[in-house]
């Protein structure tokens, strides 16, 4: 499980070989729980295999607009029914660097937007202040795009229902490394129960991608001592990415 940082600039031809594989299986809209799968060898869709010679239907997510469209609007999963708006991911669709969090709150759900909130401001501050990034120079997502009522957490069917479209949000951006904020975010991408308190401190690869665990803001909001160890962690994301190209 705990991968040494290795390989960064691999992850790129990952990722985009999974494109190409997605096109050439002319795969149409199937998307749902377990449609969309990479275990980190030979990814796995469900669904047509071989292209239909006949078919001018065949939906592959290049860009983010596509997997928006794919989404759709969206009831997958019993999350719909209390949402005011998907909160789909907000940012540059070429980032180097994603974060991904657990699922919008109540400011979140409202605007339509992720980490727009008091957790979001902490965040929108670790990015201009901590790395003298931009808002908009980063992709942020959830791993849930609905808002879960009483800001309870994700359900793993909620969760499994709409991992497919993090994972095509992340084949889609190709970025150099994704910062897991939280529990959620970091459990649901390395499929592991393993604490976030053992998980962070440590760099692992994501089919390729460095993938970062820390703290979510909200947590740190609770526990300010614990920003101390997150700016550890934003200090190897900052040294990967001015590493990367
Ligand atoms: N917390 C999250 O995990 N995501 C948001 O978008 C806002 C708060």
């Amino acid at each position: 499980m705990r991968n040494p940082i290795k390989d960064i600039d691999s992850a790129p031809a990952v990722l985009a070989e999974y494109i190409e594989y997605l096109r050439d299986s002319g795969v149409k809209e199937q998307w749902g729980p377990g449609s969309f799968r990479w275990t980190g060898g030979k990814p796995e869709v469900a669904g047509p295999k071989k292209p239909d010679a006949g078919n001018t239907d065949v939906q592959v997510p290049r860009t983010l607009d596509d997997v928006r469209a794919v989404l759709g609007d969206c009831t997958r999963c019993k999350l719909h029914a209390g949402r005011t708006n998907i909160v789909f991911g907000v940012g540059n669709p070429n980032a180097k660097l994603v974060f991904v969090g657990e699922g919008p709150g109540r400011d979140e759900d409202l605007k339509g937007e992720p980490f727009v909130g008091r957790a979001g401001q902490l965040l929108t501050d670790i990015i201009e202040k901590g790395m003298k990034l931009k808002r908009s120079d980063v992709y942020i997502a959830n791993v849930v795009k609905c808002r879960p009522p009483d800001n309870r957490n994700p359900e793993d069917d909620e969760i499994a229902a709409c991992e497919p479209f993090l994972l095509m949000q992340l084949a889609v951006i190709r970025p150099r490394i994704i910062c897991a904020l939280g529990k959620f975010a970091a459990q649901t991408l390395l499929k592991t129960k393993e604490p976030i308190s053992s998980l962070r401190g440590n760099a692992y690869q994501y089919h390729g991608i460095t993938l970062i665990p820390t703290y979510h803001p909200a947590y740190l909001l609770r526990n300010p001592k614990e920003k101390v160890v997150v700016w550890e962690d934003v200090k190897k994301i900052i040294t990967l990415y001015n590493a990367s190209e």
